[in-house]
């Protein structure tokens, strides 16, 4: 609408002529992958457009800038979105439509780019589209992986990973950048050397191995502004082909090991959601992007300004958890060693540059790396921290004089490791934690020494999403009838939300309403249908719980209570009960166990209710295969509740619930994570909140856990759907097939503590709370606006407000306008 690019006949002839040039074909020969390149192309012209007239903005402003460090960023696709932020959607989709091609199927060619796991991967793509909608300058920095997150099938009802090739047919909207080529290097030595002119000394790295850190560039297109920001990410190159003489001096063997170091440093996103696997690969690509990134910003700073002193007037550094952490140590090694800086001036640079966003508090997820091999890998890093830490533990006992238990559970450097988030928190100048409850967590139980010590730090920024994709995209009939009814303030300002709440009591709006939730679940049940040959009625409840798997977020409770439900209606046939469709889809981690057997277990339990007759299709489970981003925007659109039932304490946030509110989903939850402040917002009348508080929590902790067997031998119906995991009932009459659930359960020999979720110990109030689902959902015109008030109050989760907070707590961005002729 706004661009002469996106005028119809305009738009047909770039995709024609952009197929012929392409692959010499015509529109009727082009396969629809080519058809995608080719419309991905003409859209792509539109953004360099704005991309550039946005540099020569930020060039003539020099605004403060945000580098947002993440290993992480689980972007989606970006054609549809792309052409929804530039106002374009709509016009692009009636060109193609007289060209007799569908742009839904078109969008469908494009691979995820899944550059991420989960939750943390996805705020920071979230981030991104606020950070350009909002208009303020940002890159984003991270890894371009050759393979992102795994594509999970399901055989037999077991999860198979399957490599993602995403770069395949070559992605159209990434533009590689040689000219800013960066060298990193990896372990040798450190020769100290006076230098007589300067009149210090000179840290040199010898015998290193190197790789050259090459960069993709991204476009992030901001809504209707034509603001275009930057996801930088960072392939590797082996240096080889540049110093042949490392041939010549027979030096045949480090030639190929930095040719495999190359190879291997950005192949593969290790797949571990909230856990630390330890790998020393994995810390090579931490250092990898981070190095590159930073040498890439100094580098750009330098250009216009002279004094690196007042580097943090210019720029702010955000990492994204403790992934990024060694930023702390090697921007301290490029001031000292590469500027020139002394210790303090460096230390004061870099103190006022970096913060840190913690996304967790679960032991198993912290990162600590083993002193020897991180040494061995970056030995001039390692000397600056071994500093760090000298002169931060002397603060501590001049604090706490005779406190050396304080001394030990601060120090960076403990028992022979690195601990990254003790880094992350001395340096940074911020610490926040991603919802309320999370933070008090952190300021009270996990972080209570360095809250103590420096409490002005911590602060906290409840997570957010983009309602760009999971709305304006993802729920376009949704999105339609909000904006006849307030106008498309809310795309930009989803406070304007609110105005819905006139509606809460408007019986044909609440028909509306939930008419268009009903064409949504017949969208996915179609999706059911062909992906998994199951019949569901989209006129059951859509219970859904999509998420990574996690023991912590209980698939194994929701399960639990599938085959209690089975025994109910089995056993009580005449008893009433409102059909159910529960949805899972999750992937396990390569190497979780435990959690690939709760896969394995919803498909057995989905295969045996499925399948039986004799409850007259009541029940019905569904695993839809490989979650991921496009899926995910179907599923929220099609949701009636919102299963966000983590062991309390344990969900730092959760961003899933927040997309399920805004498609008019009602939280079924514990008191977790962000769970809490959608309950502020949304009334407790309008959500079904269950189970222990995280107080409860934390106190059977301290104590050393609860006793299960306590519920196990007093409750039958529990005992029952236990006892079933181990009788054949859902394994073909296999004792063994989910033994190990049944003794993660139960039994203390097997678990260092027996059912460490509180999985039973919830299982009778998340019961009740299914009971009141239930009820609630028979009265239609009550359950209409419970959910049409979650729609209406979900505001407060759109990641332009939690952008809004950073930049004005912690990074004071400057706020930019990019104009350009129409
Ligand atoms: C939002 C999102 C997540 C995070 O979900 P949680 O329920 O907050 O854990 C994970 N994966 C994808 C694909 C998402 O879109």
């Amino acid at each position: 609408m706004y661009s002469k690019r996106f005028e119809k006949e305009q738009f047909k002839a770039d995709v024609k002529d952009n197929v012929r040039t392409l692959y010499r074909r015509t529109i009727d020969e082009a396969t629809p992958q080519q058809i995608f390149q080719a419309v991905s192309y003409a859209v792509k012209e539109a953004v360099i457009d704005d991309w550039l007239a946005t540099q020569e903005t930020y060039k003539k402003e020099d605004p403060k800038t945000v580098y947002y460090m993440s290993m992480e960023f689980l972007m989606g696709r970006a054609l549809g979105n792309n052409l929804i932020n530039m106002s374009a959607y709509k016009e692009v989709k009636e060109a193609l439509d007289e060209m007799g091609i569908d742009l839904n199927a078109i969008e469908d060619q494009e691979p995820d780019p899944a550059l991420g796991n989960g939750g943390l991967g996805r705020l920071a793509a979230c981030f991104l589209d606020s950070l350009a909608t909002l208009g303020y300058a940002a890159y984003g920095c991270g890894i371009r992986y050759h393979y992102g997150m795994f594509k999970q099938k399901i055989e037999n009802g077991y999860q198979i990973e399957t490599p993602d090739n995403w770069l395949k047919e070559g992605y159209p909207f990434e533009l590689r950048r040689d000219e800013y080529a960066r060298e990193v290097r990896f372990g040798g030595n450190i020769r100290i050397e006076y230098d007589e002119n300067e009149k210090r000394n000179k840290f040199i790295q010898e015998n290193y191995e190197s790789v050259l850190a090459i960069p993709y560039d991204m476009p992030i297109v901001g809504y209707g502004n034509h603001v275009v920001n930057t996801l930088r990410i960072w392939d590797a190159q082996a240096i080889t082909e540049f110093k042949l003489d490392s041939f010549d001096r027979g030096e045949y063997h480090k030639a190929i090991e930095q040719e495999n170091l190359a190879k291997n440093i950005v192949e593969v996103l290790y797949p571990n959601d909230n856990h630390y696997a330890g790998k020393e690969l994995r810390l090579k690509q931490q250092y990898f992007f981070i190095s590159a990134s930073l040498q890439q910003m100094l580098w750009k700073y330098k250009e216009r300004h002279d004094d690196v002193r007042k580097l943090y007037e210019k720029v702010a550094i955000q990492m994204n958890d403790t992934h990024p952490t060694v930023a702390v140590g090697e921007l301290m090694r490029l001031l000292i060693d590469e500027e020139g800086l002394n210790w303090d001036e460096a230390w004061d640079v870099t103190t006022k540059t970096v913060a840190y966003t913690n996304h967790t508090i679960m032991a198993e997820a912290l990162e600590k790396w083993p002193i020897d091999l991180f040494s061995r890998l970056l030995p001039r890093v390692y000397q600056i921290i071994q500093e760090i830490d000298r002169r931060f533990i002397e603060k501590v006992r001049q604090m706490y004089p005779g406190d050396e238990g304080k001394v030990k559970r601060m120090a960076i450097l403990m028992d022979g490791q690195v601990k990254m988030a003790h880094l992350a928190i001395v340096a940074g100048f911020s610490v926040n934690g991603v919802a309320k409850l999370h933070t008090e967590i952190l300021k009270h139980q996990e972080l209570r020494d360095f809250y103590e010590m420096m409490p002005d730090k911590f602060n906290n920024k409840t997570n957010g999403i983009t309602q760009r994709r999971f709305l304006l995209h993802g729920n376009q009939l949704l999105a339609d009838w909000v904006t006849s009814h307030i106008g498309e303030g809310w795309i930009t300002d989803l406070s304007q939300m609110e105005k819905l709440k006139a509606l809460a009591d408007n019986p044909k709006a609440l028909a509306e309403f939930m008419d268009i939730k009903y064409k949504n679940k017949e969208r996915l049940a179609a999706y059911i249908l062909e992906h998994n040959g199951v019949e569901v009625d989209p006129r059951s409840i859509f219970d859904v719980q999509v998420k990574r798997l996690h023991e912590y977020k209980r698939q194994l409770l929701n399960i639990l209570h599938v085959m209690y439900l089975y025994n109910q209606i089995k056993e009580h046939p005449e008893m009433p009960f409102y059909p159910r469709t529960f949805i899972f889809g999750a992937k396990a981690s390569a190497g979780y166990v435990r959690a690939k057997q709760i896969i394995k277990l919803i498909n057995s339990v989905a295969d045996v209710v499925n399948n039986d007759r004799s409850i007259n299709g009541k029940l019905k489970i569904v695993f839809i295969e490989d979650y991921r981003v496009s899926i995910a925007e179907h599923i929220f659109a099609a949701a009636d509740v919102s299963e966000q039932i983590s062991t309390a304490s344990k969900e730092a946030s959760g961003t899933g619930n927040m997309k399920f509110m805004l498609n008019g989903a009602p939280t079924l939850g514990t008191m977790d994570g962000a769970n809490v402040e959608i309950v502020e917002e949304v009334g407790l009348e309008n959500a079904f909140i269950f189970g222990l508080s995280s107080d409860e929590v934390i106190n059977y902790e301290n104590k050393g856990g609860y006793n299960p067997q306590d519920i196990y031998f007093n409750d039958w119906d529990v005992k029952r759907v236990v006892d079933q995991l181990m009788d054949g009932t859902y394994s073909g009459g296999d004792h063994d097939m989910f033994r190990d659930l049944y003794n993660s359960l139960l039994n203390t020999q097997c678990s260092s503590r027996p059912d460490m979720y509180f999985i039973l110990k919830d299982f009778r109030a998340y019961a009740e709370a299914q009971k009141r689902v239930e009820e609630a959902y028979r009265d239609t015109q009550r359950w209409a606006k419970i959910a049409l008030m979650n729609t209406a109050s979900c505001g407060k989760f759109t990641s332009d407000r939690t952008i809004q907070e950073y930049v004005d707590e912690i990074w004071k961005l400057d706020k930019v306008t990019v104009k350009v002729e129409e």
